[in-house]
């Protein structure tokens, strides 16, 4: 079947940080219209696609996104309009050839990636699908993820001395999503008040997790178990578990060491420090341990925390396939963070869990700290069975968007299996 383009268009809106990203509109010659909110990171890998901001200081200090938007209006609008299309992989790939560069830093990977996840949108709409039923999967089977709540929010997500950035909770024993999402809210309650009661503020990080004034991860760890028991969750893999994201990079220094509340590890001490912490505390998942570019302590890690934890590559992968296929083969991580930004179409992001799961890699589903209320990548985490997603809290309208949109789904399709694969 082949569809036609009658328009694409976008604006300059706002994101949750209060920052420019776009929203785009895209229009089938079949009347059918549909939207998508782009967007955007704040500790991103040096390998992401480009995001294009206007770099003119007199708006928004720079961060202004009007020439994206320009491209999507001209130069995209008039290359896929008024052709017969025959598949979304088809627009994506029209797309990355007007673009002309390896990373789509010419028209802009806000504006690319708007524009695919629109298409994606209106061709469901135009089939007469929910978003996650039209998605193509390669063959792992529709269910819903697992949600990894980030409850408390450190390094480039918040203005508090914690160097981690993310602490997150996954209800991994639940029996369903609306029961996951409940308890990723009672303990996120039951947080507050752990945290008021010991005299922490109480306010929020960029992804709605709290961000107290608090330094070491290990004391972190201890208030969230506590936490998990005060709200009456079993803890570990058979209740609720924990998963990190240190985003190391962000305090990887030049000189090759890690620095965390003001001392200095190596990489060794690092994976020691993660081991310790695995065994103290019920971590089932680390990201970005190390940085993007200790690949040689990536591999140690691997090797050393492989067989006992989910180890993600977020700043080092880059949903990017050839990166990945790359990584695969030198052992390391075991599973890729999935984020459709950082590529640029929907069809590379399709490309790259597919690449995870025939090396049996795991795939995390991702928001980014800057979002919109778009709900897309609950649809796409559903559509491709890869059973985990995080976007953030269970607090903050546009993270709450994206579990909300889950809830949605799972009542649509009640025999759609809950959890982890
Ligand atoms: P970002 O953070 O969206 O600011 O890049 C998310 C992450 O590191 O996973
Ligand atoms: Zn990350």
């Amino acid at each position: 079947m082949s569809f036609e383009i009658a328009g694409v268009s976008a604006l300059e809106i706002m994101d949750s940080r209060g920052r420019p990203t776009l929203n785009v509109t895209v229009t089938l010659a079949d009347g059918t219209v549909a939207e998508a909110g782009v967007p955007s990171g704040a500790s991103t890998g040096t390998r992401e696609a480009v995001e294009l901001r206007d770099g003119d200081k007199s708006r928004f200090g720079g961060a202004g996104v009007t020439q994206a938007r320009d491209h999507v209006n001209q130069e995209l609008n008039a290359g896929l309009c008024g052709r017969a299309w025959a598949s979304l992989a088809e627009v994506d790939q029209a797309m990355r050839d007007l673009d002309g560069t390896p990373n789509k830093a010419r028209l802009g990977a806000n504006g690319i990636i708007g524009t695919s996840m629109a298409v994606a949108r209106a061709l469901a709409a135009s089939a007469g699908l929910p978003l996650y039923a039209w998605l193509p999967g390669f063959g792992q089977a529709p269910r819903m993820p697992v949600p990894c709540f980030n409850v408390l929010n450190g390094g480039a997500h918040a203005p508090n001395p914690l160097d981690f950035q993310e602490f997150m909770i996954s209800p991994l024993g639940a029996p369903s999503m609306a029961e996951s999402v409940r308890a990723g809210a009672e303990v996120y309650a039951a947080l507050r008040k752990r945290l008021a009661a010991a005299g922490h503020a109480t306010g929020l990080g960029d992804e709605g997790g709290f961000a107290p004034d608090l330094a070491e991860p290990e004391e972190v760890l201890e208030l969230i178990v506590a936490a998990i028991t005060d709200a009456g969750y079993p803890v570990g893999t058979e209740g609720i578990a924990i998963a990190l994201d240190p985003a190391a990079s962000e305090f990887h220094q030049p000189d090759g060491s890690y620095r965390v509340n003001g001392k200095s590890f190596t990489s060794d001490d690092m994976i020691a420090r993660y081991a310790a912490m695995a065994d103290a505390f019920p971590i089932w998942s680390i990201e970005d341990g190390l940085g993007e570019a200790d690949t040689e302590g990536w591999k140690k890690l691997t090797a050393t925390l492989g067989d006992r934890l989910q180890l993600v590559g977020d700043d080092n992968f880059c949903t990017n396939p050839a990166i990945i296929t790359e990584a695969i083969a030198n052992g390391i991580a075991n599973a890729a963070l999935i984020k459709v930004n950082q590529i640029g179409t929907i069809t590379e992001t399709l490309e790259a869990m597919r690449i995870c799961h025939e090396a049996g890699y795991g795939q995390m589903v991702s928001h980014r700290s800057g979002e919109t209320p778009d709900t897309f990548i609950a649809d796409l985490a559903v559509a491709t069975g890869c059973g985990q997603i995080k976007t953030g809290a269970p607090a903050r309208g546009e993270r709450v968007a994206k579990y909300n949109r889950l809830i949605q789904i799972q009542a649509q399709d009640p025999d759609l299996p809950y959890g982890r694969i």
